[in-house]
């Protein structure tokens, strides 16, 4: 076998998954189609979970530094520093489990770094274009500059993306909704009188500071490419009814906001992570913590099947845990659609949803909605909560009064037992992929690698956990 795993795709997700096989001791071999990283500047933030999953392999200063120049563009594009929901601008920041701004392109340097430092091969120019089943592996058939090569692997795992191809290479179902509204948007430089950014009866005008953009419902037979500067105008004057002169469009994007997910992430030895396994509206900016949390979720499992220490059937949970979190955000992502439709319905609609979000608890229930902090994973066994949930990164105090984070003790990709003064005894039933903490300040709990807490309770519920990810 030419590599363990074969990742499809050096985007966000291609590489932290590839990093962390990597950190699991199998040998992982990410193939990319473009010759360079992307400059595109898509996506300009991950959520609470996805900085935490970050923070845990050591990431967190790195993300830490990127944030303040990503909140204040945030802050100029968007006219508030509050997250949103549909563009209602009024969620309160939770101190204690923060989000990240960092803009698309950084966090794929950053990410490209780690995984080049853990050892992973990145091949570039290398666009894969079928992919044939063994009984023991498959083979990938890559275009490359050289020509056609095939490279062998036990597994595969499409991270190429919500048009990538391995999904229908593998036979995946990719069922969902067509696009209701679509968006162009980009720098502009706007010359003479510009029209109040606002809601309109047939869309919605976005400007602020340089960004400019305009949604409307979706047509048949969008252009597809950069935004030119007369569609841009036409774009606004159909909305407004003003004509404006756009002398300049940078950095344009169009998105829209078709919901799909895949009806399974695993056939055999073909996985799915990422936008290849679910594409949704960017309302909310959920993408990037739903793929990477796909990631977080299957590589410890996928390198501890292909180590030989778990059987096959643990890469069943990834779907089962994960599928119900995509279809979560498809679910919120379709509602803040309705919510952004053109319409004096959607506006009378939207004024409520505003004054609701002025209710503590109902602010923090679409906080919870966007960040997913409270989507809790079934596990083959009974536990009550917190298990099943992402751990946050609590300060640790030891028998010797030293204070650490929980996320300084889960660099090395393990699971980590924290154990009370009362539970020292437990420590005997720990596996080696297992890293024991003593804490005073916290009851006892088990962590997988991926920061789901998987036990938190008596001894013969510790072994049952122990046995069913760490056996
Ligand atoms: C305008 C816009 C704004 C967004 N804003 C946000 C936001 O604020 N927050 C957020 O979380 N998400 C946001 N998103 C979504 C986010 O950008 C995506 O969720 C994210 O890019 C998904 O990462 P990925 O690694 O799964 O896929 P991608 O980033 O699409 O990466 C896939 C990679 O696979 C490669 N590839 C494709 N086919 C092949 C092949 N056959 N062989 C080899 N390589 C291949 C591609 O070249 C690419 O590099 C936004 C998206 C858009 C369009």
């Amino acid at each position: 076998m030419d590599a363990d795993v074969i990742v499809v795709g050096a985007g966000p997700v291609g590489l932290f998954l590839a990093a962390e096989l990597r950190l699991g001791g199998i040998r992982p071999l990410v193939v990319e189609r473009l010759a360079e990283p992307s400059t595109e500047r898509k996506a300009r933030g991950i959520g609470v979970l996805a900085t935490e999953a970050l923070t845990r392999r050591g990431l967190g200063p790195q993300l830490a530094a990127a944030h303040e120049e990503g909140m204040r563009d945030f802050a100029r594009d968007h006219g508030s520093s509050l997250g949103h929901f549909a563009n209602i601008h009024k969620l309160l920041p939770d101190e204690n489990r923060p989000r990240t701004h960092i803009w698309q392109p950084e966090l794929e340097r950053l990410l490209a770094g780690h995984a080049e430092v853990l050892g992973v091969p990145v091949r570039r120019a290398h666009r894969v274009t079928a992919i044939e089943s063994g009984v023991d592996g498959l083979t990938a058939i890559v275009e490359t500059p050289q020509g056609e090569q095939q490279i062998t692997a036990a597994y595969l795992v499409g991270c190429d993306g919500g048009r990538g191809k391995v999904r229908s290479l593998a036979g995946f179902g990719f069922p969902g909704t067509p696009p209701l509204l679509r968006t162009i948007a980009g720098e502009v430089r706007l010359e003479g009188p510009v029209p109040p950014a606002g809601r309109y009866p047939d869309g919605t005008f976005l400007h602020s500071g340089s960004m400019a953009g305009v949604t409307e419902f979706a047509r048949d037979g969008e252009p597809d490419g950069p935004v030119a500067p007369a569609e841009m105008a036409a774009a606004i004057r159909r909305v407004t009814g003003e004509d404006v002169t756009v002398a300049e469009v940078r950095e344009s994007r169009r998105f829209a906001d078709q919901a799909r997910q895949a009806d399974d992430y695993r056939r055999g030895r073909i996985l799915l992570a990422g936008d290849a396994a679910h594409v949704h509206s960017p309302s909310g900016g959920q993408g990037l913590n739903l793929g990477l949390l796909d990631a977080a979720n299957l590589g410890w499992k996928l390198a501890a099947v292909v180590r030989g220490e778990m059987p096959d059937t643990l890469l069943d949970s990834y779907f089962r845990e994960r599928g119900p979190v995509g279809a979560a955000v498809l679910r919120n992502t379709r509602a803040q659609s309705a919510l952004l439709a053109p319409g004096p319905q959607v506006d009378a609609l939207r004024e409520i949803v505003a004054e609701l979000m002025d209710l503590p608890q109902a602010n923090q229930y679409f906080s919870d909605l966007l960040s997913g902090v409270t989507e809790r994973y079934e596990f083959p066994y009974l536990a009550e909560e917190p298990v099943g949930l992402h751990s946050p990164d609590k300060s640790l105090v030891d028998d010797d009064g030293r204070v650490t984070r929980l996320s300084d003790h889960t660099r090395t990709g393990r699971g980590v037992l924290v154990l009370d003064p009362e539970s020292r005894g437990l420590a005997a039933l720990a596996t080696k992929r297992v890293e024991v903490v003593s804490a005073t300040n916290t009851e006892s709990f088990l962590l997988r690698p991926d920061g789901v807490i998987a036990w938190a309770g008596g001894e013969a519920e510790l072994k049952v956990a122990l046995d069913t990810w760490f056996a």
